[in-house]
This record gives structure tokens, sequence and C-alpha cells, in this order.
């Protein structure tokens, strides 16, 4: 984005002077603010966005608050090694235990937090030999899951044509933008001097005499110290994140709400695939990008009928209590991908007081809380792990 002298409005305004601007007010922006108030209430912060709080990927996801990453445990364990893919996973339980422990359990909002673990469902003998597999790795690590047989998908979470699948016992769902407006809750009874500036688009930050200016259209801002939470909009403002974090489209549908049959939200074809019930009954359903590979790159967040197809059509075949239920909501958003699926930590090298997060390829809430905590102590000169940290795509 640029903008004309003629729309610069921030002239006729004072700059504002912080110590710290936090770029976009999404889970990741909002949990580095939570987490930096928490190091030192004393500091200034403002948190900006182009767009309404949570208004990105995080107020357009299914809320499903899960551990791992994108592959299914025993893949990773191959990729990675034991050791290295039992950390990944372990980073993520402690993102749970701190959104409990540090904001759900002092909050008094209704976030739809519920703790009913989450399914992996097989569609074939092989998948589900591969998540056998994982049980095995599991049970050997003490990480509580169940093997689902066929009969016990059906009656658990009312799914037919799977050949049975696994139960994550210790994952959660959650309204996704009630928990930043959680966080932020949070955020304003720590800190002394905390902002939320939404609607103002970033379209330039400088090194100005050893501090940063922040430019938006309507005002100017001046700090010590930047964070980006802006993940996939990240290679917009610097090139630095276009080989790094690549915009990729997700799709959901909601249909009206039915009497609860669901015990837990499930994943489906090899994590690609998901859906779950609200707990106000209505179903949701997303995935099925591997449809349209190209087209979900970008930044285009309208729906496509293809996948909207796709989705409708698994409901019906899969899903009976939904069947000839209406739709009611359609929509899509621009996740941040990174290319190895872990978080990325660090600060620019062009410039490092302006620190980043983001990277959460399709897993915001299992791993930006966490992110945030690992970011402050990055910036506080605390180590940080290594499969977290940018460093390791210098
Ligand atoms: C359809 C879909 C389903 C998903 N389901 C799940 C799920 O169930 N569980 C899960 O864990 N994850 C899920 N995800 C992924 C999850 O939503 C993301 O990983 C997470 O929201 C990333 O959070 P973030 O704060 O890094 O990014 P965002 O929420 O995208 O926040 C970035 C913010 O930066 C702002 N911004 C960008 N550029 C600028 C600028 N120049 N100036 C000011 N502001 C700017 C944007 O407006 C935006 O609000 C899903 C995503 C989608 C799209």
């Amino acid at each position: 984005m640029s903008v004309s002298y003629w729309l610069d409005t921030s002239r006729s305004n004072s700059a504002i002077d912080v110590d710290v601007c936090v770029v976009g007010a999404g889970v990741a922006g909002a949990s580095a603010c939570y987490w930096l108030a928490k190091e030192d209430p004393n500091l200034s912060i403002r948190l900006i966005d182009k767009g309404a709080v949570a208004s990105g990927a995080t107020g357009r996801n299914a809320g499903f608050i899960t551990c791992g990453s994108v592959e299914h445990f025993h893949r990773l364990c191959e990729f990675r090694g034991k050791e290295e893919a039992l950390k990944i996973w372990q980073f993520s339980e402690e993102n749970l235990n701190l959104l409990r422990s540090e904001i759900i359990e002092n909050c008094e909002l209704n976030i739809g937090f519920e703790e009913k673990g989450s399914f992996s469902l097989a569609s074939t003998e092989e998948e589900l030999a591969g998540l056998k597999h994982t049980a095995e790795l599991m049970d050997e690590f003490g990480i509580h899951v169940e093997m689902v047989d066929e009969p016990g998908v059906r009656s658990r979470v009312g799914a037919e044509d799977f050949v049975g699948g696994i139960k994550y016992c210790d994952d959660a769902s959650v309204h996704p933008v009630k928990l930043v407006e959680a966080i932020l809750e949070r955020t304003s009874l720590i800190a002394k001097d905390f902002k939320v500036l939404p609607f103002h688009e970033v379209y330039s930050i400088e090194e100005q005499d050893g501090r940063q200016e922040i430019k938006t259209q309507k005002v100017t801002l001046n700090c010590d110290l930047v964070v980006l939470g802006t993940n996939a909009y990240s290679k917009v403002l610097f090139n630095y994140f276009e080989d790094k974090i690549y915009p990729t489209r997700g799709q959901i549908l909601m249909t009206e709400p039915v009497a609860p049959f669901m015990e837990g939200p499930c994943y489906a074809n090899f994590v690609l695939d998901y859906f779950r019930q609200l707990p106000s009954g209505e179903m949701i359903i997303g995935g099925f990008r591997q449809l349209q590979k190209d087209s979900e790159i970008g930044y285009d967040d309208q729906t496509s009928p293809v996948i909207q197809s796709a989705l409708e059509e698994f409901l019906q075949k899969h899903v009976p209590a939904i069947r000839g239920k209406k739709i009611t909501h359609r929509w899509a958003g621009i996740m941040g991908f990174s290319a190895d699926g872990q978080p990325m930590i660090g600060a620019l090298p062009a410039n490092n007081q302006v620190y980043f997060l983001g990277g959460f390829t399709a897993h915001g809430l299992g791993l930006a809380f966490h992110s945030g905590k690992c970011l402050t102590d990055m910036i506080f000169g605390r180590e940080i792990p290594e499969f977290i940290s940018a460093r390791r795509f210098s």
C-alpha cells in the first residue's frame, strides 16, 4: 500500500510516542501484547490493525485448539526424529496450559471454551494404520490418546464411512474472536498504558534516529520496538517474508443448528478437512484446499464454488444428522503458512528492533499464545526453541 500526499491526514495529528507498537490484532498480536505487558506493566503499548480486532484469519477460523502440527504425529517423528517431534507437541500442549492458566481461568467473558478433545478420522486402512502408529508413539510418551473403531466413530461423532480414528483427549475448542477479546481484556488489566487502534492500516515502518516510525494514513507513531503480528500479510510490509510466510486461503461453511450429537471436533483426510458442532448446535466444516491448490494461494478472501461444493458433499456423505439442513454462512480467510509448518519468531535482519511472530500454518490457536511468550523471551534476551526461531531459515 502507498498513500498519496492528499490522502495522508496524519500530518494534521500530532505523532503518538510509545514504547512498543504491535501491528496486527489477531491472536498472535494480542498474545504478544499480553506477554509484553506481563513482562513490564510500565511499557506503553499500541496494538494497530487495518481492520477490526480479529478481522484476519483469527476471526474466520474453526476454533480448534489442537496440539501438534499439520502432520499426524508418526509422520512428524519420521521427518523430525522422535525427540524433536515430542518438543513440537509439548510446545502446543503448553500453549493450551498457558491459555487456561493466564486467560481462561481469569476470564468472565463466555468464550465458548470446551475441552472435549478432538478426533482424527481415517477413510482408509492405510491412514488408520498410521493413526495406530501415532497412538503407540503417544503411549510411549505418556500423551493421552484413544483409538476409536468404526462403530465408535458412528456413535460418538455421528460420522459415517470412516474405518476408525483416534481421539486426542486433551484438545479444546473456542470462539476465536471472544478468545482474542479475553486476551486483550487481561492485557488492559495488567498494562498501565495499552490501547487498540483498529482501522489503521500501517503502510510504512522505518528507523528514524534510532527509533521506529510507523505510518498510517491517520496517524504516525514513534516507538522503540515494533512487533509484527501480520502473519500472511507480512510480505506486503517487508520483502524479507516473500519466501518465508505464504498467504494461503482456507474456507468454511456453516449449517443451521441441530440437536447436539458430536462428542468432539473432528479432522479427516490427514488433518486437511475438519468439522465441529458449536455449543449452540450449528455445524461448521472447512478444508478441501487441496482441490484447488493454485487458487488457494494469495489474498483473495472470496469463497470458491468448487471448494464450497466439496464441503457440502462431505457433510451429505459423512454426517447424516446434517442432511437437508440449511447452509447459513460461507466464508474464507487468509492464513500464513511457513515452509516447514512451524511458527517463525525473530527480528528483521535489516532492522533488529522490528520483531515478528507468524507462519502458524493453520494452527494459530494451538500455537500463537505460547509463541507470544517466546517472542517476549527473545526480546528480553532469553533463548527460544530452535524449531520456532526464524534463524532456521537464514
Ligand atoms: C478457514 C480457516 C480455518 C482455520 N481453522 C483453524 C482452527 O480451527 N484452529 C487453528 O488453530 N487455526 C485455524 N486457522 C488458522 C488460524 O486462523 C491462524 O493460524 C491464526 O488466526 C493466525 O493468527 P495471526 O494473529 O497470526 O494472524 P491474523 O489473524 O491473520 O492476524 C493478522 C492481522 O494483521 C492485520 N494486518 C495485516 N497487515 C496490516 C497492516 N499493514 N496494518 C495493520 N494491520 C495489518 C490484519 O488485518 C489481521 O487482523 C484457520 C484459518 C482459516 C482461514
